[in-house]
């Protein structure tokens, strides 16, 4: 089937780097989610490898050329990873949707945010910045919208992120930003009002099972996931970022696909572009091992 909302995955985990950008484009409008990319300063007490730092920079031009194309520019929360306050001029002329900088916000995203707004302000397009928490725009027959504010992850001690949601005649694509999950029943309601065709997922974060991420928050996360393909119309799940940190996640695909009610597709970013997965900050160890 020929998609009607055309989805290009440009820098991700499963691409090489910490990142969720992603290219969507309908016959009305072009939107960039996210445009930035990061590395872990520190993965088994070692900084990055020069081969994650290449890549790091293979990211960043792609993603640089990618925003000449894009008329909007959505930041879902003031993470590295998400926002680049080394380039505002990423968004020259442009309209842009931000995460709002002060309401449900913690302290040191708070402050990345006055700064990037202050940053941009002279560079997008006159009157074109907007705060996106729970708003919604038409432009021809796309619908963008924007959630409510949602806990990044298992809790709120890391702020909070905005989802964003594309929707063309009758097909939803839908962005979750970093939910590491879907965990929380907050944001799995709202995954399941958009009901979307195609739904590209932070999924939970395995690589930090019973330390950082607590095993009731996969089960969690399983039965969410559950809920969301027999309440929708998903067809594919683009699972990744803080998912495609672990080794094992083959082993998780499986079991998602074992309690599924039907047939679906759950893949990484890499797999939905037609390439092999490439795990460079989970292969770290092994990087410096052979170089
Ligand atoms: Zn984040
Ligand atoms: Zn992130």
């Amino acid at each position: 089937m020929v998609s009607k909302i055309k989805v290009i995955p440009i820098a991700f985990d499963s691409l090489g780097v910490r990142s969720m950008a992603t290219f969507v484009e309908t016959a009305d409008t072009t939107v960039f989610i996210d445009p930035s990319a990061a590395l872990c300063p520190r993965r088994y007490g070692l900084p990055p490898h020069q081969i994650e730092i290449e890549e790091l920079e293979n990211a960043l031009n792609r993603i640089a050329s990618v925003a000449e194309n894009a008329e909007i520019i959505v930041i879902t929360h003031y993470h590295y990873d998400h926002h680049n306050p080394n380039f505002p001029e990423l968004v020259n002329g442009k309209i842009v949707f931000l995460k709002h900088p002060r309401d449900h916000i913690n302290v040191s995203q708070r402050i990345r945010a006055a700064r990037f707004l202050k940053l941009i302000e002279s560079k997008a397009k006159p009157k074109g910045i907007e705060y996106a928490d729970d708003r919604s725009i038409k432009i021809g027959d796309t619908i963008i919208r924007f959630s409510t504010p949602v806990p990044h992850g298992i809790n709120d001690r890391l702020g909070y992120v905005i989802m964003v949601s594309i929707k063309y005649e009758n097909e939803t694509f839908l962005f979750t930003s970093d939910v590491e999950g879907p965990s929380l029943d907050e944001q799995t309601r709202i995954i399941l009002r958009e009901n979307p065709s195609l739904i590209l997922l932070d999924g939970p974060m395995t690589y930090m099972l019973g330390y950082r991420y607590p095993m009731s928050a996969l089960q969690n996360t399983l039965n969410n996931l559950k809920e969301i393909v027999s309440k929708t119309q998903v067809e594919t799940i683009i699972i990744d970022h803080h998912f495609m940190r672990d080794l094992e996640y083959k082993k998780y695909v499986k079991e998602m696909q074992s309690i599924m009610p039907r047939k679906i597709s759950i893949i990484s970013a890499a797999e939905f572009l037609g390439k092999e997965p490439l795990l460079l900050e989970a292969r770290r160890k092994e990087l410096y091992s052979i170089n």
